[in-house]
């Protein structure tokens, strides 16, 4: 049995399997594998940690932030009972790796986010950037690579520097929008159409790979996939959240315009 800061009662270690549809209570995601279940008696505590949850250092350096520590939190200091995180500006409202001073908050998956990632249809690795260069030009607003929306410059992205190409983090393991994929991939047919022979050769192989691949790795990256769903599905809540703030904000001041 052992404890954890973030909850009153003792904890006891728990194998998960994938099915079971739990949630960790710390950092909101899906529970798959090794963690940690509240060992009370009283059967109204769902409280779930996975292993790596259980783990987090109480306080980080991180180079996005690189003026003060963060501290975990188990929940958000603000009344609201959320927090806006300064990575994905996606919403939270339980563990949080937060600065007081500043009032930064990042969700504990965005800060151990990987330095690069690789998609199969950029030729080379993203890496991760913590904001934006500067464009003097308004024209020239980025998109999104794969999701084709824009971007606020303060939250982070993925980026290849050699092609300037940049994505959403919530997009990373996201197909890209249907429409402008096919437009590539036809240029590309245009474009190939007399190496397309060893293209197939080379198809053919990368199939023959992925049979091979292990199931944990397929695991692994069903998780990576439900990880980046769940950010995504955070950022429209957050969106939503913000709408609803900025109504109740509208109706006050429609409140005090008329006296009441
Ligand atoms: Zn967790
Ligand atoms: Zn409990
Ligand atoms: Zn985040
Ligand atoms: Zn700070
Ligand atoms: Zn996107
Ligand atoms: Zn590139």
């Amino acid at each position: 049995m052992v404890r954890h800061f973030s909850h009153p009662h003792p904890l006891c270690p728990f194998e998960v399997e994938e099915e079971q549809g739990l949630t960790c209570s710390g950092c909101e995601l899906n529970l798959s594998g090794s963690a940690y279940k509240c060992n009370t008696r009283s059967s109204t505590c769902d409280f779930y940690l996975h292993k790596s949850c259980f783990e987090l250092q109480r306080k980080i350096q991180h180079a996005s932030h690189p003026q003060h520590p963060l501290i975990l939190l188990s929940s958000p200091p603000s009344r609201w009972g959320f927090f806006f995180c300064n990575a994905c500006d996606g919403s939270g409202s339980s563990f949080t790796y937060h600065c007081k001073a500043c009032d930064f908050d990042l969700h504990v998956h965005c800060s151990s986010l990987p330095d690069n990632v690789t998609r199969h249809d950029h030729q080379h690795p993203l890496g991760l950037v913590f904001s934006l260069p500067k464009v003097e030009d308004e024209e020239e607003d980025k998109y999104c690579g794969v999701c084709k929306t824009g971007f606020k410059e303060e939250f982070w992205a993925y980026r290849c520097k050699e092609c300037d190409y940049v994505i959403h983090l919530g997009c990373v393991n996201a197909e890209a929008d249907d429409d402008y994929y096919d437009e590539v991939a036809e240029e590309e047919e245009e474009e190939d159409e007399e190496t397309q022979q060893v293209e197939d050769d080379d198809h053919e192989e990368a199939e023959d790979e992925e049979t091979e691949e292990d199931s944990d790795s397929i695991i692994a990256r069903h998780i990576e996939r439900n990880t980046a769903l769940q950010m995504v599905i955070n950022n429209q809540n957050a969106r939503m959240m913000r709408m609803q703030q900025q109504m109740m904000m509208n109706n006050t001041r429609r409140l005090f315009q008329f006296g009441l």
